[in-house]
């Protein structure tokens, strides 16, 4: 089953694919919220800009979001003023609340129809109220208004909760669509189903064609690039699933444990009626190997909600930085006209437009300071030891096997239908999945992005990489970047391929 926001979005004309050379200012890798908003930003500000999208506008991470507009992040400012200092976290809490009255004007000016709705965000403990005290704290001390409830609306006893008023929800999908045509009227080319398999310096490849721009924006979610950057050094990815419940009564907050991989809670339009969503977990992707997270899922959600019906169920993975704040700014120090927005640790509504309204400003030569900023890339230092790993890494598949699938039927008919193993063969590990009409479905079972083992997801039925959260279908198709390739696409070239420069 899809979002909410994809089961309402159905029916969107697609684009066109990118066929020979185009020549831009600036191009955006990444047609999600984040590529978006930028390619809006730049193309307003009359830089002529072009979206390059794998699939079609908002088909990734932004169409599984719950769409919370806030500068809650869950408790970060008490974290942030230890791990960074006042100065940068005051600068963190500042650009997320300027982004949630920056959705508004937009939204407003463009007049898009996404239900955007004002609400209070709420962080809630059923474990003391001593975190919740230091980051009310916190908060105050950069300027945000914050106060500590005693009592929510949530179904159940809690020891209090920290709320920020004047923050906001919407459809995301609906709005980053709506966001795409606005740019698109202002003269932005986006290309859907045009994944960028490779660049060299200010040149980008796809399967049909090469686009040659001034400036490369890398919105892709997880960099595609390994080298330089070293972001796969320094980001994984996690997963959390959702359910969609009607028959509850509306919230008017929205909520979310402090404790992080609890409960997330906020109401929605869906056709007619108002639905729950509820999400939880926090698994590493690639590692939810046991499945059965929309079956507990939903089990929580009958204790609370005796009546409630399952409307939609979905998972979806977001990148997370090592110190949990998002790399935005140049990608690296030897590429000056590449700039890059990621890891927003499930927080990347507001800070995709906190990336939009600074990479737009380096593109226009209007901003500073990028040394000093929280979100500096180039906060994470390179150890030699580390250059070492990103060749080891590639080496891993450089000898990958090129033999014939001839795994005897009898180590395939043994796999229960719907579901996937890595079976062994002849000293070569194989991703076989069995479907439920008895056909086997044999993969290699290494990651084409830098050689990790793949795992089973058993409850989206897809094979997860447990390395940077590369994801594939059935059948070998790409699902999610890094990689750029799908696994049944020459394998021996594909990290070559992407250990560009
Ligand atoms: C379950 C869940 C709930 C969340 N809820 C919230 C919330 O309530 N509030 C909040 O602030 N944040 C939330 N987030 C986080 C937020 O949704 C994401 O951080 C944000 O949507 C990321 O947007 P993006 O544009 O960077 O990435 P994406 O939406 O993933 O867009 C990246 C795009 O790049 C494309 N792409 C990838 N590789 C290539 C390639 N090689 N060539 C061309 N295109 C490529 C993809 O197809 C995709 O469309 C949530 C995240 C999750 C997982």
């Amino acid at each position: 089953m899809a979002s909410i926001w994809r089961e309402k979005n159905v029916g969107i004309v697609p684009r066109a694919q990118l066929q020979g050379e185009f020549e831009t200012e600036a191009a955006v890798i990444g047609g999600g919220l984040t590529g978006i908003l930028t390619a809006y930003r730049l193309q307003e500000q009359g830089i002529k800009t072009c979206v390059l999208e794998a699939d079609a506008v908002g088909s990734g991470t932004t169409g599984g979001s719950t769409g919370k507009i806030t500068a809650q992040h869950g408790l970060i400012y008490a974290k942030l003023i230890h791990d960074f200092g006042r100065a940068q976290a005051r600068e963190y809490a500042r650009q997320n609340s300027a982004a949630v009255e920056a959705y508004a004007r937009l939204i407003e000016k463009e007049g898009i129809a996404c239900d955007f709705a004002r609400c209070s965000a709420y962080v809630y403990s059923r474990d003391g109220m001593a975190a919740l005290r230091e980051e009310a704290e916190a908060a105050k001390r950069l300027g945000i208004d914050a106060v500590l409830a005693e009592v929510t609306k949530l179904p159940f006893q809690v020891d209090g909760a920290l709320c920020f008023p004047e923050q906001a929800r919407f459809d995301p999908l609906a709005f980053t669509r709506a966001l795409a045509a606005c740019a698109e009227r202002m003269g932005a080319t986006i290309f859907e189903k045009t994944r960028v398999t490779g660049l060299e310096d200010m040149r980008i490849f796809a399967a049909q064609g090469t686009v040659k721009a001034k400036h490369i924006v890398f919105a892709c979610h997880y960099p595609i690039v390994n080298i330089p950057g070293y972001y796969f050094l320094r980001m994984s990815q996690q997963r959390s699933f959702a359910v969609a419940l009607r028959g509850v009564p509306s919230l008017s907050g929205v909520y979310i444990d402090q404790q992080q991989g609890g409960l997330s809670f906020r109401s929605a339009r869906f056709g007619e009626e108002d639905v729950l969503i509820l999400a939880a977990y926090d698994v590493r992707s690639g590692k939810n190997t046991v499945g059965g997270k929309y079956r507990e899922l939903l089990s929580a959600a009958r204790k609370l909600y005796p009546d409630c019906e399952l409307v939609a169920q979905w998972s979806e993975q977001d990148c997370r930085t090592v110190d949990e704040v998002p790399y935005i700014g140049r990608y690296s120090a030897e590429t000056p006209n590449w700039y890059v927005a990621t890891g927003f640790n499930k927080w990347g509504i507001t800070n995709a437009m906190v990336a939009a309204g600074r990479l737009s400003s380096l593109i226009m030569g209007e901003a500073a300071e990028e040394e000093e900023s929280i979100y500096n890339p180039a906060r994470f230092k390179l150890l030699p030891s580390m250059k070492n790993l990103a060749g080891d890494a590639g080496n891993a598949l450089a000898g990958f096997a090129k033999a014939a699938f001839s795994i005897p039927a009898e180590k395939l008919t043994t796999l229960p239908r719907g579901e996937g193993s890595i079976v062994e063969h002849a000293g070569e590990k194989y991703a076989v999945y069995r479907d439920e009409a008895g056909e086997t479905h044999v993969l290699p079972s290494r990651c084409p992005h830098l050689g990790c083992r793949l795992e089973w997801n058993p409850d989206d039925r897809t094979w997860e990489c447990p390395c940077h959260g590369s994801r594939f279908g059935i059948d070998g198709e790409i699902l999610s970047e890094p990689a750029v390739h799908g696994l049944a696409q020459e394998k021996d070239n594909a990290c070559a391929d992407q250990l560009i420069k």
